[in-house]
């Protein structure tokens, strides 16, 4: 990894005569020039949190593969590939974007629990660094399609360690009873099948065991486990030169303290630094989510004693993590904060109790009209987002210094449409 030196901090988003800005740009004239609602993104944030945990490691052999599904703007990924990071895919279509983005295919590495042949392949054929094996049934296909190609698949096992990495439930991934990857006691037996398999090669072991950690003691637990295996398998024959730590590493969203980088890359090289492997850390929230605002407008408000809401003309569509999870973000006003606070739900115009974007929040007055700012939404933001309601998808933005540039058009309505046909014969 490059970067030894990175900014310390970056301030991505300053207030400036009660104008919060994205760098030096202010944010409402972003908003007037290409609407809302929208994702706007900074790229010295990209780029300083990149740098912090790419330095963190600095001296070691270790990659940094950007998990591209935390934010998969061909933007975003390009600007992170040109700072040297590799790119960790799930998904045929996630491959196919790192690649439009320039990343080396030497540097993707290929996970999740459902990946058909036509993808298997694909990623063969690009000639990835190497693939995440979540079961043994996958593992017979990998081999099976690199034995048609004739070329030979490497391939790490992600084991699942049955370690609680303490979030929220439907980020939890290395549970026992998590759909994620192998029990790591079945660990032995599977790699002796690859080794046993003619058109794979045994590189690695992976482990992922969830996202916005926010301690330091699941990874440091599922690691000392993951080391043992290493051993183990080692002790067996196996040539194991890559451990993959995968991602997870928490953000604030409010008040959370997450380990830091430094700290984050002091737990895994104390578990695993002295196996003499290359290190491959799978960083996605931790990169992109405070890199981030999601921007809307106030279109009405309405209330009674009990709830007082705040309708704007971004919803659950746009950012789905608050009706998912029930995650807390912040939310500002855009201009300076108007006399007077009260508790708001800030909620969209989706059809659904669950489309809100803040709960019983105390927030300044607002009036129609006004900019309001999500935080920390440059990370399964716009990449969870949809068309649900017949809402085009919003527009994304990236600002460097004082200048910005549209790097995902709004969608329009007939984007919207396109591939669906009213059927003349049925
Ligand atoms: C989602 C995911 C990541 C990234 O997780 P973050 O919490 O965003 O860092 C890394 N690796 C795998 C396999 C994932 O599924």
């Amino acid at each position: 990894m490059s970067n030894a030196n990175p900014p310390a901090t970056f301030e991505a988003f300053p207030r400036r005569d009660g104008q919060l800005h994205v760098e030096q740009v202010p944010v409402a004239d972003i908003a007037e020039a290409v609407g809302t609602p929208a994702y706007l993104y900074s790229a010295g944030a990209l780029e300083a949190a990149h740098d912090g945990l790419a330095g963190a490691f600095a001296g070691r052999p270790a990659l940094l593969c950007y998990a591209i599904k935390a934010n998969m703007n061909l933007a975003v990924v390009s600007l992170l590939v040109r700072r040297g990071a590799g790119v960790d895919v799930t998904s045929g279509g996630e491959l196919f974007r790192a690649l439009r983005a320039g990343a080396d295919p030497a540097r993707i590495v290929y996970s999740g629990v459902g990946k058909r042949d036509d993808e298997i392949r694909a990623a063969l054929e690009a000639g990835i660094k190497m693939f995440n094996v979540e079961s043994r049934a996958e593992l017979r296909h990998v081999d099976a399609v690199a034995g048609a190609l004739g070329v030979r698949a490497p391939v790490a096992f992600r084991v699942n360690p049955d370690v609680d990495p303490k979030t929220h439930p439907y980020i939890s991934t290395g549970l026992k009873t998590s759909k994620f990857g192998i029990p790591i006691g079945e660990a032995t037996a599977a790699y002796a099948e690859a080794k046993a398999l003619p058109n794979v090669d045994v590189r690695g072991v992976d482990c992922h065991i969830g996202s916005q950690l926010v301690s330091i003691e699941p990874f440091a637990d599922a690691l000392a486990l993951v080391r043992d295996l290493v051993v183990e398998l080692r002790a067996a024959g196996h040539a194991i030169e890559v451990v993959d730590v995968g991602g997870g590493l928490g953000v604030t969203y409010a008040e959370e303290v997450p380990p830091s980088p430094t700290a984050y890359a002091a737990a895994v090289t104390g578990a695993v630094g002295d196996l003499d492997c290359e290190i491959v850390v799978e960083p996605g929230r931790s990169i992109a989510a405070n890199a981030g605002i999601f921007v809307t407008r106030v279109l009405y408000q309405k209330g009674s004693d009990e709830k007082h809401f705040v309708i704007v003309d971004g919803a659950m569509n746009d950012l789905l993590r608050p009706a998912l999870y029930g995650s807390y973000q912040r939310v500002e006003p855009v201009g300076p904060a108007r006399a007077g606070v009260r508790k708001v739900d800030i909620v969209g115009p989706v059809c659904e109790s669950g489309d809100f974007l803040a709960k019983d929040r105390s927030f300044p007055s607002v009036e129609e009209g006004d900019l309001l700012a999500i935080r920390s939404a440059g990370a399964y933001g716009f990449a969870m987002s949809s068309n649900y309601n017949g809402r085009p998808r919003a527009v994304e933005v990236l600002v460097r210094g004082d200048r910005y540039e549209v790097v995902r058009e709004r969608e329009s309505l007939e984007d919207m449409i396109r591939g669906e046909r009213i059927p003349q014969e049925l």
